[in-house]
């Protein structure tokens, strides 16, 4: 954890053993929702935290449902407009879509045909990353739209997980790092 803001985000955080299976620890950022200073904090952090490379982009782009959650108030905070990744079967309009593995099954994620202009720079955020695979999905979907990746910040990483590392040259930040 790499300043004040960033602690008391961590300090929030609540883990939940057990959910939504046996094996996984739960890491849930509602509480820094709830707390009156919360999402200030988080995001004061997050631009703080925002890799040098990453910091020249046109727009945020959310993952649902917890990236719509700080997403679009980061945006507006800094002068930007916010673009909503959805699940499959949620956008009325005509869509481009992304299908990804998870451990089981298939995944998929999309966006709106004309969200996204020709090189438009792209950052995409999420509450966590653990093994990679939605922001994966995520930076594919934005470049088969035509625009580019500026970069990925997330509020938690996972470690032991490869998720950063599947990452590859995407300049990605994460205010904590946990188990
Ligand atoms: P992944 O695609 O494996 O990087 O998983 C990241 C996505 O799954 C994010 O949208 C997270 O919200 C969710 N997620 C995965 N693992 C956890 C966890 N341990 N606690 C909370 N959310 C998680």
């Amino acid at each position: 954890v790499g300043s004040a803001d960033a602690e008391y985000v961590l300090s929030l955080i609540r883990t939940i053993p057990g959910f939504p299976n046996k094996n996984v620890l739960f890491r849930d950022f509602m509480p820094v929702l709830a707390d009156p200073k919360g999402l200030a904090t988080l995001l004061k952090a997050l631009k703080l935290a925002l890799p040098v490379a990453a910091r020249d982009f046109d727009s945020v782009a959310g993952l649902e449902a917890r990236g719509f959650l700080f997403g679009p108030a980061l945006a507006a905070s800094l002068g930007k407009g916010f673009i909503a990744l959805r699940k499959t079967g949620k956008l009325p309009p005509e869509t481009i879509s992304e299908q990804y593995t998870l451990e089981y099954g298939q995944e998929s994620v999309e966006v709106e045909t004309n969200a996204i202009s020709s090189n438009e720079r792209v950052l995409i955020v999420d509450d966590l990353i653990a093994t990679g695979g939605s922001a994966n999905a995520a930076a594919h979907l934005v470049e088969k739209c035509g625009g580019k990746v500026a970069g990925f910040s997330f509020v938690m990483e996972l470690q032991g997980l490869g998720g950063r590392a599947s990452l590859g040259s995407y300049p990605a930040s994460a205010l904590v790092t946990m188990p």
